[in-house]
């Protein structure tokens, strides 16, 4: 029995793992203590809980502890890093370099940036969503201040070559943010060993609960000084003051664990049902495209189809499955996606254009009915009934 709609949007949300909610549930009502009260047993359990969390998120991306800042999700992570660093700047480094097919958190946060004086270089992409890396070392100048790239794309996947960027961050010195909210807990990330100054995550894309999330700040760069924006209480090193979510975090810690012992065997069984699923679309479909045909996530594909409009496609189907034109945070605007449109796709091709994405609970049996269901309603479609 398959429940429907089958979900296969997990980049825009995962469910939480049952597991991660049965560690959650006692810090709701037992263990309810504020992690901050240093005077009792019910804040020492609390703290308790706060650190072993905070041991399993720094661990699985290799940071200490105390780099790890606890936040309401990625995008106020995004928000303390490039705000932080740009009025710990001091009017000397003026300018950012960031791409065009980066997340709005990061997009619009760099256009409030340009507001407040700063000089934002957006760089390009090719056709399959790569950025060129001598594009990126001409844009850097004496001013930069930080590169703000991300791990990999929320629309099609696309892994951005990390090492060499912040290789060449390194050698120039400027700092390297990256946003990997949707490479943590999918794919092996060791920040050390790359070179990272600044790093956002968020623990509801790795089946983990909303409404929090983390910024690794390394605190062997004097690049990852930043100056905080949230002031009362000092918490997490005064860089992020307010009582902490403990319940979120316990779940947040609890989901990364999971996701490193898990992830090896959850990448296998993932990029085969992907790979099954693009191969029969590509081949039932006369004319589809996979957009952004580079190096990888395991569980998502774009895919364009021509004569599509996807809205409508969609909708259609709504009652069968659950898959999104692009990015949840902008999809309730009426225009193409802005990293499909950065890949040079036609606005006809960006609103034909589907992304699925798979996740830990997708079944070969979900798979195969979307193969049928898309397969059918697609090649019954007469442009003029759409
Ligand atoms: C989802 C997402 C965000 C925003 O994360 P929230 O925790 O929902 O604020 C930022 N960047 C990328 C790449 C994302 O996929």
């Amino acid at each position: 029995m398959i429940s429907k709609p089958i979900y296969l949007d997990f980049n825009s949300t995962t469910p939480c793992d049952p597991r991660v909610v049965e560690n959650m549930l006692p810090y709701f009502t037992q263990h309810f203590g504020n992690s901050a009260s240093k005077d009792h047993f019910y804040g020492w359990q609390a703290q308790e809980a706060v650190d072993d969390a905070r041991e399993q998120v720094a661990g699985l991306i290799r940071a200490k502890v105390d780099e790890i800042i606890f936040t309401s999700g990625a995008t106020e992570a995004i928000n303390l890093a490039l705000k932080g660093l740009a009025e710990n700047t001091q009017g000397e480094k003026t300018h950012i370099i960031t791409c065009k097919t980066e997340h709005a958190a990061v997009l619009d946060t760099c256009v409030y940036l340009e507001s407040k004086g700063f000089m934002v270089t957006y760089l390009k992409v090719n056709e399959h969503g790569e950025i060129s890396l001598q594009d990126l070392e001409k844009a850097i100048t004496p001013k930069t201040l930080c590169l703000a790239l991300m791990w990999a794309n929320n629309e099609t996947g696309v892994i951005h070559p990390i090492d060499k960027i912040a290789e060449l961050a390194n050698r120039h010195n400027v700092a390297f943010f990256c946003d990997a909210t949707q490479a943590v807990g999918k794919i092996p990330i060791d920040v050390k060993h790359v070179g990272i100054d600044l790093m956002a995550f968020s623990s509801h894309k790795m089946y983990g609960p909303k409404g929090v999330g983390a910024l690794y700040f390394n605190q062997n760069s004097t690049l990852s000084k930043i100056i905080p924006h949230l002031h009362g209480g000092s918490h997490e090193w005064g860089l992020r003051s307010g009582s902490l979510n403990v319940p979120g975090i316990v779940g947040f810690g609890h989901t990364a664990k999971l996701c490193r012992t898990e992830m090896a065997t959850e990448n296998s069984k993932l990029v085969k049902l992907r790979d099954r699923l693009e191969t029969s679309l590509l081949t039932n479909i006369p004319g589809s495209r996979i957009n952004g045909l580079s190096t990888r996530l395991p569980q998502v594909t774009n895919l364009r189809f021509p004569e599509v409009n996807a809205e409508n496609l969609l909708l259609s189907l709504s009652q069968d499955l659950a898959l999104s034109r692009g990015s949840a945070c902008s999809s309730n605007v009426q225009r193409p996606s802005h990293v499909l449109k950065a890949m040079g796709l036609t606005d006809q091709e960006a609103f034909g254009s589907i992304r699925i994405s798979l996740g830990r609970f997708t079944t070969e049996e979900e798979v195969e009915f979307t193969i049928d269901k898309l397969t059918t309603s697609i090649l019954s479609l007469s442009p003029a009934q759409q």
